[in-house]
């Protein structure tokens, strides 16, 4: 079992498609380890998103990433984090395969519906920034 943190983004809270992209979550063979609602501030989303603070885009990303409530997710499955980012579909939704979240929920490359780890040492990194020990569930 791989796990990965997983956010549905505040354009996708904003849309009202919190349901619609956790029923995909679930129908996709996710468990959902833990989960919240969160604001986060412009400096949270800043730590959070510090491998891209040379990118150029890194002011704007981080300006939406705290623009409204977000839902971050621990989700558990073999191979968790490929799975997630093919279930997501590429970054810019005019270039997203058909049946991905971001084809159906994104708006351009920055509002783009979903967020996923995109390694284990990454996943680690992720998962400790918004759930600590006792906000995960043990498995049964
Ligand atoms: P994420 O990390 O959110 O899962 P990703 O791994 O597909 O997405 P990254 O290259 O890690 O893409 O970029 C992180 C986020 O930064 C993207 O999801 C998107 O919201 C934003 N972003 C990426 N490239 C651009 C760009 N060229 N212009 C504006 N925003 C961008
Ligand atoms: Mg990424």
């Amino acid at each position: 079992m791989e796990r990965t943190l997983a956010i549905i983004k505040p354009d996708a809270v904003a849309a009202g498609v919190v349901g619609k992209i956790l029923s995909r979550v679930e129908a996709a063979g996710f468990t959902i380890r833990a989960l919240k609602l969160v604001h986060l501030s412009k400096r949270q989303a800043e730590g959070f998103y510090q491998v891209h603070r040379e990118r150029p885009f890194f002011q704007d990303l981080t300006t939406f990433m705290s623009s409204g409530p977000a839902v971050p997710l621990l989700l558990e499955r073999e191979n968790a984090i490929a799975a997630w980012r093919e279930l997501m579909g590429a970054t810019n939704p005019a270039q997203a395969a058909e049946g991905t979240l971001r084809k159906e929920f994104a708006t351009d490359i920055e509002k783009n519906a979903v967020h996923g780890s995109d390694s284990p040492a990454t996943a680690a990194y992720e998962i400790a920034f918004f759930f600590s020990a006792l906000d995960v569930c043990p498995r049964d």
